[in-house]
């Protein structure tokens, strides 16, 4: 079946979902999202999900992590929301950034139309350019003809004022597309301690609000720390004109990965299938996500992984390194237990006593001054009494500023980041970037090909000499360097096939120490590990029984 929405665009049987949120922010709307989709994908559908975001940066790039957690970014160099990790994570599948919009961005596009006088002299209104401009980026995906659902998921909390164009623009498409178009809703049910009571109140008025913008949810999904009984979702149905089968829950769960199993337990998959009128047979293939379950639910034995960085004490900072320490544990039958080690708190006094219990530490990307010269003394004493080291982005280019400083005996080498004077400028600048002024998406972005040298380390972790790996950053190890630090044992172990910018370094003579000018943690997913996280997890592994033999 094929019709056309209007004149430039043509679905061809897409379905949309779009999932919303209510009561409060913080309840796992993008986890709900991804879990659909992994339940989609394992039946066979081709899915895509996007993430509209209602704030007015362009992009999360410019923001700090204390203001939205980690920056994510997409192979084709889009900084993007956190949760297009988690999409990536539980899928498999590429984003790109058509898969995250934010208001700025919308705005940004229908005023660049204005200026060249697209509107033909028409008045520019929020209803109908800019709700147009929201319908065209859903659309998109869907005119592309290789989905069968597009699932948005909506930012924000259903009744803030800044996420009403979006509403206002699902409420349109829900009308133009009909049966190919479910709304998700999720909220969230309080336990009241002292009553003892579990209250759908806040349920039933954020569905009102739902209801006032135009809005009739088809299925909802209740965050719930507590086991809701069937009478209480039957009520929530009854008084938000759901069906009942529709009402499902979504109890606290040990880990995110066991969510999409919880939700096709209670027919979640069924019920999209059903209320979107799509033919489905049989039972989704779960085979590979049951095995990560298991191996999640049978690692016994513990591994330590300690963190340096400046953002240590927020949630989702580190949230990629997180989740692939974490991916990259279970599959060799270890819970990865990470402590954070604040990068300002770290000195070469203290450093032995909060590293010496780790079995592996990782240095954490960043921007800036701060926390700097804690990363420098961490990677010492690492570098000094062989523990597995990853360095990560500017962990990467801490390991070779210290390496200069206390091996080739640089005094105050460093990154013209940090100090633009400095005499050995062993980290520079990039040369694309020295006529930059503007901040926001200008770094060196997105997935770049490296060329790995053969017999590393590196090497026989991938298994293969040709990469792609993800970047986001403004300065690279300095070419006029190299020599020096080649001849003292530093092995340069991938680099760029067409500008020659080193990618990736090693320490070839210790137990593992590797430091990569990208990110691989923005590609590793739970059905496919990144093998640099699987082959440093192993070592921090190999080192654990180690000390434990001695
Ligand atoms: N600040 C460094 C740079 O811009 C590293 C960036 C990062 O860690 N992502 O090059």
């Amino acid at each position: 079946m094929q019709f056309v929405i209007n004149k430039d665009i043509l679905i061809v049987d897409t379905k949309y979902i779009f999932v919303t949120g209510g009561v409060v922010s913080s309840l796992g709307k993008g986890i709900i999202s991804s879990s659909i989709a992994r339940l989609l994908l394992s039946r066979g559908f081709n899915v895509t999900m996007q993430k509209f975001d209602p704030y007015i940066n362009i992009d999360p790039g410019t923001l700090n992590p204390y203001e939205h957690g980690e920056c994510y970014v997409t192979v084709d160099g889009h900084e993007a929301d956190l949760d297009l990790g988690h999409y990536e994570r539980f899928t498999n599948i590429k984003t790109t950034r058509a898969n995250n919009i934010t208001t700025g961005r919308v705005y940004q596009s229908v005023i660049d139309k204005e200026r060249r006088g697209d509107f033909l002299g028409k008045t520019v209104q929020i209803i109908p350019h800019i709700t147009d401009e929201i319908k065209r980026c859903v659309k998109l995906l869907g005119s592309t003809g290789k989905y069968d659902f597009v699932i948005t998921e909506i930012g924000g909390t259903v009744g803030d004022i800044e996420s009403l164009p979006f509403l206002e623009a699902v409420r349109q498409l829900k009308w133009e597309l009909g049966r190919n178009c479910v709304v998700v809703h999720l909220t969230y049910v309080p336990y009241i301690k002292a009553a003892g009571e579990l209250k759908t109140k806040p349920t039933q008025h954020s569905v009102k609000q739902l209801q006032q913008v135009g809005i009739q949810p088809d299925v909802l999904v209740l965050r719930t720390e507590r086991e809701l009984p069937a009478a209480h979702c039957r009520k929530v149905a009854q008084f938000c004109n759901v069906s009942p089968d529709a009402v499902t829950q979504s109890l606290d769960a040990p880990s995110i990965y066991e969510v999409p199993l919880m939700m096709h337990r209670q027919r979640l998959d069924q019920i999209i299938l059903e209320k979107t009128g799509t033919p489905y047979t049989g039972e989704p293939d779960l085979t590979k996500w049951n095995y990560f379950l298991s191996k999640l639910h049978g690692a016994d034995q513990e591994v330590k992984i300690g963190l340096v960085g400046k953002y240590v004490e927020l949630q989702d900072a580190y949230k990629s390194i997180d989740e692939s320490l974490l991916t990259a544990g279970v599959y060799q039958d270890h819970k990865v237990k990470i402590t954070y080690i604040s990068s300002e708190k770290i000195n070469d006094g203290n450093a032995e006593s909060l590293l010496c219990d780790m079995d592996g530490v990782i240095v954490a990307p960043g921007f800036g001054q701060r926390g700097t010269e804690g990363k420098f003394a961490a990677l010492k004493w690492c570098r000094e009494h062989d523990v597995p080291t990853f360095g990560i982005c500017y962990g990467m280019q801490c390991m070779v500023i210290e390496y200069a400083r206390n091996v080739l005996g640089l005094t105050d080498a460093n990154s013209v980041e940090i100090d633009p004077k400095t005499p050995y400028n062993v980290i520079d600048l990039m040369e694309e970037q020295k006529s930059i002024t503007n901040l926001g998406g200008t770094m060196r972005l997105g997935a770049y090909a490296c060329h790995l040298k053969s017999g590393t380390k590196v090497a026989e972790a991938y298994g293969k000499l040709d990469i792609e790996e993800r970047h986001r950053h403004r300065f690279e190890f300095n070419e006029e360097f190299r020599k020096q630090f080649e001849d003292s044992g530093m092995v340069f172990a991938g680099e760029n096939p067409e500008t020659h910018l080193v990618e990736v370094m090693e320490l070839p003579n210790k137990k593992w120490y590797i430091g990569t000018q990208y990110h691989p943690e923005y590609s590793s997913t739970v059905l496919s590990p990144h093998p640099l996280f699987i082959d440093f997890v192993r070592a921090a592994i190999n080192n654990k029984n180690q000390r434990a033999a001695k």
